[in-house]
């Protein structure tokens, strides 16, 4: 096996011939007033500008996938280059200083969570028919899971599959579906025997979007964007060869599909590079603001510095002790600690500009975060709030006694809502 160096010495070579050098990058420093000054952590764009981000971030994978460098350290049977987790990491460092777009969570669903959950549940011929299309992106998923009476208690779900033959009828509604709109599949955990207690009797399907029933309508944000959506299934019709894992596995679906998701701190996340701005970005603007001298300033800085690195580290920690398999509990604490520093970024920032985040003057890198503080707390919520994230860390981390479950062993159809 090529070995890590020679192999980003390589990757460095046709990234220089397939991308620009980001203009901070190529100037060795971030440049106050230069380029993009878009620190926002959900797009904020018209309907057809985001689909058109998802559009340019699918060519760039394709064209990584196509040169080997899409898909490192997935095995050679998926399209993958059959390298390890190390070389993955070196690309995408080496990566991360050229300009490849503003990338999409949408495309991180897809490669982070969907492809390795079939990789997890699918069978042999769900893994042939999927993954080497999901990781070329030439179809993206998005993921299925919550609904209106069930987020932070997802085993609570309703939304219904009845057997027909061979096939599956599912009813109900999905919410807070990121990406919906720009997907061809989605990844949703099922009810198929209400008789049974919660965290029982689910099942999980891919379902196609274009078939009959399948209804999406995006949800506008407080930042602006629309970037999730709500999912209504009535009466789709699906071959029991979409079903992931056996009947009654939903939750174990879902729980693999979390622990990725909760390892995800959105670096590489398909929006990894620009998820939110930088501590470069919050210097330059304390500098720029002639506020980096004030004592207050000073210490919020400060406390914001400090936190990134730590953050760097328990990160550098993660990825040491998860070097294979799918990630556990320890997930959350990357994740807690990574929205609370979109928090704090947030409230550091807010503190320097003042009225200036409130209008838009067209003064570079002021307003601009706006797009920052009213998209940073959806993280505090996607993906299992910090509550339930603290709560996973006592539980089953730190080992303390278990949340009362009074509804853990009641048949889901006796359950009062
Ligand atoms: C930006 C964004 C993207 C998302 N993307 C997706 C997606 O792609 N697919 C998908 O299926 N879902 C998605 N979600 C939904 C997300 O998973 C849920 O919003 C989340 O799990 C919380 O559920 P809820 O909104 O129903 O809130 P609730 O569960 O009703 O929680 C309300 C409040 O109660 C607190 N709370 C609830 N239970 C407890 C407890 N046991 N202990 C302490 N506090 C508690 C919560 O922390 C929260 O503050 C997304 C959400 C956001 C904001």
């Amino acid at each position: 096996m090529i070995d890590v160096d020679t192999f980003r010495r390589q990757a460095r070579a046709w990234l220089e011939q397939n991308a620009e050098l980001k203009t901070s990058v190529a100037k060795r420093s971030f440049a106050w007033g230069e380029g993009s000054d878009t620190v926002s952590v959900f797009h904020v764009l018209p309907r057809e500008e985001e689909a058109a981000v998802v559009e340019r971030g699918r060519e760039w994978q394709r064209k990584k996938f196509d040169a080997g460098y899409g898909a490192i350290a997935w095995p050679a049977e998926f399209g993958g280059s059959g390298l390890t987790p190390a070389h993955a990491r070196a690309f995408a460092r080496e990566e991360a200083q050229f300009d490849t777009g503003d990338g999409h969570e949408v495309l991180g669903v897809t490669m982070t969570l969907i492809a390795p959950v079939l990789r997890a549940h699918g069978t042999d011929e769900q893994k042939a028919e999927f993954l080497p299309k999901l990781l070329r992106n030439d179809i993206i998923a998005c993921q299925l899971f919550s609904e209106p009476g069930a987020g932070s208690d997802l085993a609570a779900l309703g939304t219904k599959a009845v057997r027909d033959g061979d096939e599956w009828v599912l009813d109900g509604q999905k919410v807070w579906n990121s990406g919906a709109q720009f997907s061809e599949w989605g990844l949703a955990i099922t009810r198929h025997d209400p008789g049974q207690a919660k965290h029982r009797g689910m099942t999980a399907f891919m379902i196609p979007f274009d078939a009959p029933g399948v209804e999406i309508r995006p949800i506008r944000q407080m930042s602006g964007g629309a970037s999730f959506s709500e999912v209504f299934l009535s009466g789709v019709r699906l071959p029991d060869s979409y079903r992931i894992g056996d009947v009654g596995d939903g939750w174990r679906v879902a729980l693999t599909t979390l622990g990725f998701e909760r390892g995800g701190d959105g670096e590489g996340a398909g929006g990894g590079q620009r998820v939110g701005g930088s501590w470069e970005q919050v210097l330059g603007l304390a500098r720029y603001l002639e506020r980096n001298t004030d004592p207050r300033s000073r210490q919020e800085l400060a406390a914001l510095f400090t936190h990134q690195r730590l953050l760097h580290w328990n990160r550098l920690r993660a990825i040491a002790k998860a070097r294979a398999g799918t990630p556990g509990p320890e997930g959350s604490i990357s994740r807690l600690q990574w929205t609370q520093g979109l928090t704090r970024m947030a409230n550091v920032v807010s503190n320097l500009l003042g009225a200036r985040l409130m209008a838009d003057s067209g003064e570079w890198g002021t307003y601009a975060w706006n797009e920052h503080v009213t998209g940073a707390p959806g993280y505090r919520i996607a993906g299992g709030s910090e509550e339930i994230q603290r709560n996973i860390i006592g539980e089953r981390v730190l080992g303390l006694p278990l949340e009362p479950r009074v509804d853990k062993d009641v048949p889901w159809s006796q359950i009062p809502r």
